[in-house]
């Protein structure tokens, strides 16, 4: 496969084409739009069908040679091999396909936060440090995070030790569960620093944004060598490492016999900001056989019904569930797809996101609406049927399903049901469910609030006879190695604080 140059443009039409490393350093697009391909690259089934016979590494470098065209295959090759080739991922094959109840699920969180995330998160890091000499920057990156929980882990995870980088992390104080706040303070690696603020994580983020918009901050940071980058989800540099399971999932599949070769397959995923989703998106557009994406939502359902109408309208209430990672109503990386439904119209997504943020609302016209129609599907779940789910796939099969995943489950028979679309669905399986112990546990026995904490994960072991994963069940004994409290109004002094005096890091 011949490696044309890829560059990357805004959704929002601004400023010229770039290449991937000044993306990925970036984040965010100068017009405020998000980087997004010009063109995609295209695979051959024979090439798809070959990544079988490779690690997990491997189909990864095969992948993101065709995306980040201005890496090396060698600093591709490295870069993979960093995040998936150790003992990262508890599973040797990374992202396992597994079989039950004669379904197909692809298990993404084997990773050491034991959530998809961490997919992104173990690879972003080293696409990072090395953009960063392509881009000429010399200082070293600062990657801030506000986080109500999960991010904020398995960034501190990916970041911990790449050299290059440093990560500070603010997350509320009381504001995250016991096992949250206890996998970051007990966060190992020189280079990074954990700081609970007082006040809710909006505060938090609130702080965040100051900082990368604070002229005088940024400028002092970079007397200083430091130069501000982010991690979040719509950083094209955590988009393209999810492309690759796709691809992945699929050869896997037609491997074991479950798919013909060449015939499409559905996949059904939990969602939330829309990123995971998206990269099926892509995989769909580079040649690979999907008939639908099954876009599979919680009561938070403002995708549902975009996805069934063509209106986005987020002025809704909002409600917590138990799949708390899909508890969104302005879903991000969604621009990215009206950019490419829209024939790469900037403006005309311009137009959409103003409104958006100034009406709340805004809907895309016929023609746009049926290109998005013929891709995806959506549905959802609310918290009753998602305990349900858990619950009878459990009776059923043994197998226990986490409650994003346990979304995906009862949206794709809604699916079926309502398309009497036969092709076979791969289920995206998002996170460990001792991750949400206290949930999954309520859904099984009926009751609520029986057990929390570290307390959750022993007793869901014990009533299921599944074990507590590793990165879990050695919390308990780890050293609390972040102590430091500050408030809102304090974050920009305790990042110079730690930044200067780098004894307080680790
Ligand atoms: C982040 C997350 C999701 C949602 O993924 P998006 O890419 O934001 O749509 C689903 N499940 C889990 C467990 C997550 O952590």
């Amino acid at each position: 496969m011949e490696r044309g140059a890829q560059m990357y443009i805004s959704t929002r039409g601004g400023g010229g084409a770039a290449p991937s490393a000044v993306a990925i350093t970036a984040g965010i697009a100068p017009d405020g739009g998000l980087y997004s391909p010009e063109t995609l690259p295209q695979l051959s089934l024979t090439e798809i069908l070959s990544l079988s016979r490779m690690t997990y590494a491997e189909r990864a470098a095969a992948i993101l040679r065709l995306l980040l065209t201005d890496f090396s295959m060698e600093e591709l090759a490295a870069s993979t091999q960093e995040a998936y080739g150790e003992d990262r991922f508890a599973h040797p094959t990374v992202a396992p396909l597994v079989q039950t109840g004669g379904r197909r699920l692809l298990e993404l969180w084997h990773g050491p936060t034991c959530a998809f995330k961490d997919m992104a998160l173990q690879l972003l890091p080293h696409l990072l440090a090395k953009a960063r000499g392509k881009t000429g920057e010399t200082g070293e990156i600062v990657i801030l995070v506000a986080t109500s929980g999960d991010t904020g882990k398995a960034a501190l995870e990916g970041f911990r030790d790449v050299s290059g980088t440093r990560m500070v992390v603010f997350y509320p104080y009381h504001g995250v569960s016991e096992v949250q706040e206890l996998q970051m303070v007990t966060q190992e690696g020189a280079n990074v620093a954990v700081v609970a603020v007082t006040g809710n994580f909006d505060d938090a983020q609130s702080g965040v944004k100051q900082i990368f918009n604070s002229q005088t901050a940024v400028a002092q940071l970079n007397t200083h060598g430091f130069r501000l980058s982010s991690a979040n989800s719509i950083n094209w540099g955590r988009l393209t490492p999810q492309i690759v399971y796709y691809f992945s999932a699929y050869a896997d599949a037609v491997h074991e016999g479950a798919v013909k070769a060449g015939e499409p397959v559905n996949f059904a995923i939990p969602t939330g900001n829309f990123g995971n989703i998206l990269a099926g998106y892509y995989a769909k557009r580079m040649g690979l056989p999907v008939g639908r994406l099954i876009c599979a939502a919680n009561s938070n359902n403002v995708l549902t019904d975009f996805l069934r109408t063509g209106v986005y309208d987020r002025q809704r209430p909002f409600f917590k569930t138990i799949s708390p990672s899909m508890d969104i109503l302005i879903s991000s990386n969604l621009e990215r797809l009206l950019f490419h439904a829209s024939d790469l119209d900037g403006p005309r997504v311009a137009r959409w996101m103003n409104r958006l943020a100034s009406e709340g609302r805004y809907e895309v016209e016929p023609e746009v609406f049926s290109r998005i129609a013929a891709d995806f599907w959506s549905g959802w779940a609310d918290d009753a049927a998602t305990s349900a789910a858990i619950q009878k796939v459990f009776a059923d099969t043994g197998y226990l399903l986490d409650p994003h995943t346990a979304v995906a489950w009862q949206v794709a028979d809604d699916y079926r049901e309502a398309t009497a679309d036969c092709r076979p669905v791969i289920l995206v399986s998002t996170a460990n469910p001792f991750k949400f112990s206290e949930s999954v546990l309520a859904s099984l026995t009926g009751r609520a609030g029986c057990a929390t904490g570290l307390a959750a994960l022993k007793e869901l072991s014990a009533v299921t006879g599944w074990p507590v994963p590793a990165p879990l069940s050695g919390l308990a004994g780890k050293p609390v190695l972040h102590r430091l409290i500050c408030s809102p109004a304090e974050m920009p002094e305790v990042l110079e604080k730690l930044l200067y005096q780098s004894r307080n890091f680790g």
